[in-house]
């Protein structure tokens, strides 16, 4: 890595920027993702100034450490993580370059969003060396937001952490947080009754949280590992063993390459759906629900032939 290297002009510029009065008394919020970004807003309200190290549409498994997040990080009150590794090839390194302490894992500013919940999909022999990048199970917990409450919640307490004098209004956005996610998840549930146990294939385990909280039930996944990509004989295989199956579709990430995706649709006479991974990927999954909203809208059209 180059980050040492590079270091020092970051430290620079992040000695500039600290001489620097803040423009007003917000927090400054840092977050591996847009999802948790949106969380933190949603909790930290007019408090809190977020920004996500990662855009969108870059996927949060493959980002190389950079000096700009160190610098980042150095000036942050609190760093959220998504945790379950899924940043592990490039949050450790950006930790231990910090001096800001306070952001460390075990420090005040430091969150880890997945605390307290359960993850699916736990290997019982990881495959590191073959490119599994859930070695923890799966991590992409933000795609339901009934579970992401949980998140909220830890987000809430690390916001309470650094600025105990907002716990009233921090805890009062979690409660609208936590009864709004409710509320939409359960009219889409509502939706989907008559559709339970649709069976799907997936790219990458990205959206089985969401999918599962649905009632679908995902058959199979054309990367063969999370994180490993298909060979051609093992897409074969798969066209094989669905053609003549009741799967109604294949769904997939715009960050992978929908050439395979596009294959195995067309092999088995189904629609390939290009969903939308994360806050942001799509104009109107502007926070975690609609995220979900718009992704629950594009499955139930597909599964209703529109
Ligand atoms: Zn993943």
């Amino acid at each position: 890595m180059k980050i040492r290297t590079l270091l020092l002009a970051a430290l620079a510029l992040s000695l500039g920027w600290a001489t620097i009065p803040s423009a007003s008394a917000r927090l400054r919020v840092t977050t591996t993702t847009t999802d948790l970004a949106a969380l933190a807003e949603a909790i930290g309200g007019e408090q809190v100034d977020v920004h996500s190290l990662s855009r969108p549409l870059q996927d949060a498994h493959y980002l190389d450490a950079t000096p700009g997040m160190v610098v980042r990080i150095g000036r942050s009150d609190l760093f959220i993580e998504n945790g379950f590794e899924l940043e592990m090839g490039w949050v450790p390194e950006v930790l231990r370059e910090t001096r800001n302490r306070s952001v460390r894992p075990g420090g005040p500013g430091h969150v880890d969003a997945s605390a307290g919940i359960q993850a699916i999909q736990v290997p019982e022999r990881v495959m590191r060396d073959m490119g599994d990048v859930h070695p923890s199970g799966n991590p992409h917990y933000t795609l339901d937001p009934v579970l992401a409450q949980q998140a909220a919640r830890n987000i809430a307490n690390g916001l309470i952490r650094v600025a105990p004098q907002h716990a009233d209004y921090f805890r009062s956005n979690l409660d609208a947080y936590i009864e709004k996610s409710d509320a939409v998840v359960a009219s889409w549930l509502e939706k989907f009754e008559a559709h339970a146990g649709a069976q799907v294939i997936i790219y990458h385990k990205h959206f089985d949280y969401m999918l599962k909280k649905l009632g679908l039930n995902i058959v199979d996944a054309i990367e063969p590992l999370p994180g490993l990509a298909p060979s051609a004989r093992h897409v074969a295989g798969l066209i094989a063993q669905y053609r003549d199956s009741d799967v109604k579709m294949v769904i997939m990430e715009p960050w992978h390459d929908q050439r395979v995706g596009r294959q195995v649709a067309d092999a088995i006479d189904v629609p390939l759906l290009v969903l939308c991974p994360t806050v942001g990927s799509c104009d109107a999954a502007t926070d975690v629900i609609a995220l979900f909203e718009v992704n629950a809208r594009k499955i139930l059209d597909a599964l209703e032939g529109k």
